[in-house]
């Protein structure tokens, strides 16, 4: 039974609109989304959206469903890439946006401040742990990355960095260089080649060797690998990065683009780890689906900027974009509001305890793990956990697979997901798994 609120019809645990299970009316992918599949394949570089099987084109979305260009409804269970966390047209998002769009759309981020930009950048250095109160605002995931990459070799004066097998850190020129997938590096090796040494993500018995010659200005990991399978690490793993680049000298950057503001249940990751790393890229949720995202470092590192001569040799046109700074507050606002942060750690432990107990000696399975509400299933076929990614589709369920073989099944829902819908996703995931 849910209580709803009068001023957003929002029910008392965050959830802005009823979100209902999935309708398929038209067999995917309908005519509708057929034709425009056509006139996308001659509209845009082939090499971008996968049109082998043609996909269904979303038209519009509510809450954790969303409705494609044939009336087909379904339930979104990885918030579209982790980013729409607040659910899709969340309507005191939408009111913002329109607040904001008719009194300033765009501004000159590093010229011209805002007090948007200035009243966001205070509310990061009041929810961030520790010291890492100094921020570089920018666009997408790859841009933060790449400020905390620039960072680092301002702050220590080298050039080189450690990252982890199966890495994913954005595809920008200075993202991949730290980016570990070949699929992804290989035809741009000409200028990737060198500058970063890739290691096994969850071994630390490699770094000593390489950190020894000195010339490393950071280590770069996701505290959980996202893209690279929800690879989370093993105990111990993230304090031993920590003292290794603290024995020489080395920076630590978490990139928390995926992890990071709220999904685990802490505004980041690495508080779940109790380990705090010198820079942190953070990305997706911040904008709810807005593209923005921010460096932030300790105080002391960003000071190795030195003080603006006039023209920033860091910056963007978008930098501080007002619409984005006033999306990101309202996020703020709201998962404080409707404490979804504990919600969030609550929400997907029970969902991670089904899991493990459905998938419990099925075959194919080989591991059960999350945090919060990012959920993995590794299988041990890629085309296990495509024949059961593509048969949910066709019932109205979206998930994903990830990891450099595609055989682990990931969840990333909204934070206001109602429950008994995830948990209904969830009886479809080990249904589909466990008959393949
Ligand atoms: N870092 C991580 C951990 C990511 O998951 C991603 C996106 N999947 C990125 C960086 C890059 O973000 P963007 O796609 O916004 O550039």
């Amino acid at each position: 039974m849910h209580v709803r609120c009068a001023r957003h019809a929002r029910s008392c645990t965050g959830v802005p609109v009823k979100q209902t299970l999935p309708a398929i009316r038209e067999p995917i992918p309908g005519p509708n989304s057929r034709a425009l599949t056509e006139r996308l394949r001659m509209a845009e570089c082939p090499e971008v959206t996968d049109l082998r099987d043609p996909p269904p084109f979303w038209e519009r979305g509510l809450g954790s469903n969303v409705f494609d260009a044939d009336g087909n409804r379904y339930v979104d269970l990885v918030s579209s890439f982790g980013a729409a966390c607040l659910g899709h047209a969340h309507p005191e998002l939408a009111e913002v946006s329109a607040e904001q769009s008719g009194t300033l759309l765009h501004g000159m981020g590093d010229v011209f401040p805002t007090q948007r930009k200035l009243e966001l950048l205070e509310a990061l250095q009041a929810r961030l742990p520790g010291d890492l109160g100094q921020v570089i605002l920018s666009s997408s995931g790859s841009d933060a990355v790449e400020s905390a990459l620039k960072t680092a070799m301002c702050a220590t004066g080298r050039g080189a960095f450690i990252a982890f097998e199966g890495a994913y850190h954005g595809l920008g020129f200075g993202a991949l260089s730290v980016t570990h997938r070949r699929h992804f590096r290989e035809p741009f090796q000409a200028r990737l080649a060198g500058a970063t040494h890739f290691v096994p993500y969850g071994d630390s018995s490699a770094l000593e060797g390489l950190l020894a010659a000195g010339d490393i200005a950071a280590i770069v990991v996701e505290p959980i690998q996202g893209r690279g399978g929800l690879r989370t690490p093993p105990s111990g793993f993230l304090n031993a990065l920590r003292e290794a680049a603290d024995a020489h000298g080395s920076l630590l950057i978490f990139d928390e683009v995926f992890t990071g503001w709220g999904r685990s249940g802490r505004w980041l990751c690495c508080e779940r780890y109790g380990v705090l790393p010198d820079l942190v890229a953070i990305g997706k949720a911040l904008g709810g689906g807005y593209p923005i995202s921010a460096c932030a470092g300790r105080h002391e590192v960003m000071q190795a900027w030195g003080e603006s001569q006039g023209e920033a040799i860091h910056t963007s046109t978008h930098l501080g974009n007002p619409l984005g700074c006033a999306l990101a507050l309202k996020v703020i606002e709201i998962i404080e509001r409707d404490g979804l942060l504990a919600r969030n750690w609550e929400l997907g432990r029970e969902s991670l305890e089904r899991l493990r107990s459905g998938l419990a000696g099925v075959a194919g399975v080989r591991d059960v793990r999350g945090c919060g509400l990012m959920l993995g299933v590794e299988l041990s076929s890629a085309q296990h956990a495509y024949d059961a990614t593509r048969r949910a589709l066709e019932r109205g369920w979206i998930w994903l697979p990830s990891g450099e073989h595609g055989n682990v099944i990931y969840l990333c829902p909204a934070y206001n997901i109602e429950s008994e819908l995830l948990q209904a996703g969830i009886e479809m995931l080990i249904d589909l798994v466990a008959a393949p």
